[in-house]
């Protein structure tokens, strides 16, 4: 046997391909990993194939393809009215994940002190854990997940280096307000922290609610990596796409790693998102196209005895069944699946300390009749 050393070895196989494989066994419906089950649009894939078709075959430049940098900059200044530099600001990535995992390795050395707020998306912790970094934990709590700034500051120490932001959050749902955004700038003023903010879903937004990006806030933008995915904004999470916006010095830093992490990702792809994204109508319709989905989907379970959480904006709807059974989510979630036909994903995985507080994730981005049937069922549990 070959003496391996782990780097990261309390980790196992994300929940995600853990819960989809089993819903594929059981052949149960799948509402546990974050995919949409049904078509991206015609035109996308159109005009996928017409790049190729036209030549866009071999390696894109490192960055970014430039017309996808500058439909980008286009369509950040049209909704948040700020510039950033396709060359020198914007970095396309193979999805919001490699964003995440590049920024991180530009940035974090042995040591250095991570702020991540929990339950929270899995790949933060183990990527800071990889560079040796540590993660100081904020667990936040059902039904509002809401965050004391107090808390946060108990957190910082001289070795704070980053503050992980995820709104709207994946699993809850919930976004950050704008006391919210005022009270980390107060606490960030006058430090070196950097902030590494995900908003892979930036458009799914609901009851009206804006999205406050960091963008919008100087003293913020300054500091910030912001992360963003094609595969939720085009309905395409297989096509692993997205891109980082940091100013200048920040950027250069994030393309070191970059380079060698990837060097450059998917040209046709890069070319036909372009084309596409420069029509706003392609990407504005998305919150009340995922709304429509959140109130179809909360108004079946209303007959269920499923508790359901707010849920202001993401894909995800989560649900407390503590009127219905009080064993661990992980082991109800594989009831859940064997005895009724369901997959979740219980919110204890994404706590590092699985905390368990008897709440389950349910996706929403399917078809109405996708979610009809789960509601069938979900009725009987
Ligand atoms: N961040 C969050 C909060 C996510 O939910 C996801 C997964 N969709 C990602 C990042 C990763 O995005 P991508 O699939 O583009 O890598
Ligand atoms: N972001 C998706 C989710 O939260 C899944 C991404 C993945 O499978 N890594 O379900």
């Amino acid at each position: 046997m070959l003496n391996i050393q782990s780097k990261l070895p309390g980790v196992n196989t994300t929940i995600f391909s853990v819960m989809s494989k089993l819903a594929s066994e059981y052949n149960a419906i799948n509402l546990s990993q974050g995919f949409p089950d049904y078509a991206c649009d015609p035109n996308l894939t159109e005009l996928v194939s017409k790049a190729m078709k036209d030549g866009y075959n071999q390696y894109a430049p490192m960055p970014g393809n430039i017309f996808l940098k500058e439909a980008i900059a286009e369509k950040v200044n049209k909704i948040y009215n700020i510039n950033y530099n396709p060359d020198t600001e914007i970095t396309v990535t193979a999805g919001g994940t490699q964003a995440i995992f590049t920024a991180l390795t530009a940035i974090i050395n042995p040591g250095d002190e991570v702020i991540i707020f929990e339950p929270a998306y899995d790949c933060y912790a183990p990527t800071v854990k990889l560079l040796g970094g540590l993660v100081k934990t904020y667990e936040l709590s059902p039904p509002n997940y809401g965050i004391d700034w107090d808390m946060v500051k108990k957190l910082f120490s001289a070795n704070t280096r980053m503050i992980i932001l995820n709104s709207p959050q994946n699993p809850t749902g919930s976004i950050l307000s704008s006391q919210d955004m005022e009270s980390l700038i107060k606490l960030i003023r006058g430090t070196d922290i950097l902030i590494l903010s995900d908003e892979v879903y930036e458009h799914l937004i609901f009851d009206g609610e804006t999205h406050l990006s960091v963008m919008r806030y100087p003293e913020l933008r300054e500091r910030s990596f912001v992360v963003a995915s094609f595969g939720k904004l085009l309905h395409a999470t297989g096509w692993k796409l997205g891109y980082c916006l940091a100013p200048e010095d920040l950027t250069k830093e994030f393309r070191k790693v970059h380079q060698f992490n990837v060097f450059s990702v998917n040209s046709p792809m890069q070319q036909a998102i372009a084309e596409y994204i420069k029509e706003p109508e392609h990407y504005n319709g998305i919150a009340a196209f995922f709304q429509e989905k959140r109130n179809y989907f909360s108004s079946l379970l209303q007959k269920s005895r499923f508790k359901l959480l707010p849920c202001k904006g993401s894909y995800f709807q989560c649900a407390s069944y503590d009127q219905i059974s009080n064993e661990k989510d992980t082991e109800f979630c594989i009831r859940l699946v064997k005895e009724f036909g369901v997959a979740a994903i219980p919110v204890s995985a994404f706590y590092q300390k699985n905390t368990d507080h008897k709440i389950i994730r349910f996706c929403f981005a399917k078809e109405n009749s996708t979610l009809a049937s789960a509601a069938e069922k979900l009725i009987n549990v």
